[in-house]
């Protein structure tokens, strides 16, 4: 066994590029290469054990090996692996939508199928767009959009210009569309360097210019990439009453905190919010297998609707729109919801999980600790009390969660923010250990 793990771990070397890696490094360092895993626990090739304290990425709702789910996959397998949507449907994407539909906030219509966080945001995008082109007359001059300082929307072009955190994007400006920027509300409380209400900014703005802006986009409750920065209570609120004001359509990226991951089933529930248009990817399939939906309300479907020779159709899809498997996996995911009553479940665990991470907030290089639900930040800081960051090179986050690795834990940082966003299905005892490791990890690298 010995011999295969060094083996793969020379070939993955010698072959692969990773995401988000600088691959210099890489190639000096020795990462775990998962083989195997099980409800909250991954196990590699070496056949030693992590808690999974990111659900792979923020997308593993109810655990690895869920038997409903696997069940699922294996009897859409047993029909058919894959069939366009192009011109023909299949069973399981429309009982999903029609799930979908039900289960999101009132007013969206119809579900728009496609294949990853990113591909949903650029497909709201381009709806928004093409709806008031469409609309015509003045309505043709709404062709801007708005977004949020510290926004992250997914790695494609479209999605990269509504983004705003420079070490991911500053490079590719050149080749992005232009975009009007807010402040983001989304800040640590230590934070003080933005003095400007951002919705003053963001009135001010639209009362100007709302006869060019097409769309507003903003991730409800959580800016996660960024650091996972928590709104200010009432602020989607104000966002949407604002966007009904000035005639903007409202994009709600839900790709992280869709499907329960801010303790209810989406996060504009909490502020009683509905969207025009809304973004779902990471949890949808209860992280099994890429999808994403894009869902939008009836009156924008309608924007679309015409004679043939009009050319108003959507001019958009992917070769694996609505893969069935990937279906299979979604439908039986939100069955789990439904039958395990996870929500409900969920919030003893949320509450437990606040009270484990009150402990760290003595550690004296722990700046600040931010959680909505099950979505975590923990800041690491050289001085908290004087707001001084550690510098980039010291990699603070990346040495903290390499010793939470040694202890049995996978996490991945932002900067220097930990990242905790466990399964929903992770268990109490579970939940005690990974914030007690978390915590040696940080005493460890902050030494
Ligand atoms: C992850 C993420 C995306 C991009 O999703 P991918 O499936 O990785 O392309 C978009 N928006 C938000 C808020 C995300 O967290």
């Amino acid at each position: 066994m010995a011999s295969r793990s060094h083996r793969l771990r020379q070939d993955d070397k010698r072959y692969v590029w990773h995401p988000f890696t600088q691959m210099q490094s890489w190639l000096h360092e020795c990462h775990p290469i998962i083989e195997h895993g099980k409800g909250s626990t991954l196990i590699d090739v070496d056949g030693r054990r992590y808690l999974d304290g990111i659900s792979s990425l923020w997308v593993t709702v109810h655990g690895h090996r869920k038997g409903a789910i696997d069940r699922a996959i294996r009897a859409q397998l047993g029909k058919i692996a894959h069939t366009t949507f192009l011109g023909l449907s299949h069973p399981l994407a429309i009982e999903l939508a029609k799930a979908l539909v039900r289960i999101t906030p009132q007013g969206l219509a119809k579900v728009f199928y496609s294949d990853n966080g990113s591909t949903a945001v650029e497909i709201a995008l381009k709806m928004a767009f093409q709806y008031w082109q469409q609309r015509g007359g003045a309505f043709a001059r709404k062709r801007r959009f708005i977004a949020l300082e510290e926004a992250y929307h997914g790695d494609t072009l479209g999605a990269v210009s509504v983004g705003g955190i420079d070490l991911f994007h500053q490079l590719y400006r050149p080749l992005l569309f232009p975009i009007w920027r807010v402040p983001s509300p989304y800040r640590a409380p230590w934070d003080r360097s933005r003095r400007l209400d951002p919705l003053k900014r963001l009135e001010s703005l639209l009362k100007r210019h709302h006869d060019q802006v097409a769309g507003l986009i903003v991730e409800p409750l959580m800016q996660a990439a960024a650091g996972m920065l928590p709104s200010p209570p009432g602020f989607l609120k104000a966002v949407r009453s604002l966007c009904s004001q000035y005639d903007v359509l409202l994009i709600l990226d839900e790709v992280a905190t869709g499907f329960g991951r801010t303790g209810t089933m989406f996060a504009c529930e909490q502020e009683g919010v509905a969207p025009d248009l809304l973004c779902l990817a990471k949890g949808l399939t209860g992280g099994y297998l890429p999808l994403a939906a894009t869902l939008a309300t009836q009156q924008i479907f309608d924007g679309f609707c015409a004679p043939y020779e009009e050319k108003k159709a959507f001019f958009h899809g992917h070769s694996y729109t609505a893969n069935p498997l990937a279906c299979a996996a979604a439908l039986a995911n939100l069955q789990c919801f439904q039958r395990e009553q996870t929500l409900r479940r969920l919030q003893p665990k949320i509450a437990l999980l606040r009270r484990e991470l009150e402990a760290l907030r003595s550690l004296p290089h722990v700046g600040d600790i931010r959680q909505v639900g099950f979505m975590v930040g923990i800041e690491m800081m050289r001085d908290p009390a004087r707001g001084e960051p550690y510098p980039y090179e010291a990699k603070t986050g990346i040495r903290t969660i390499l010793e939470a690795r040694r202890r049995g834990l996978i996490i991945r940082p932002l900067g220097d923010v930990i990242v905790l966003m466990p399964p929903l299905s992770i268990s109490q005892r579970d939940i005690v250990r990974m914030v007690r490791i978390v915590g040696d990890s940080i005493t460890a690298a902050t030494e």
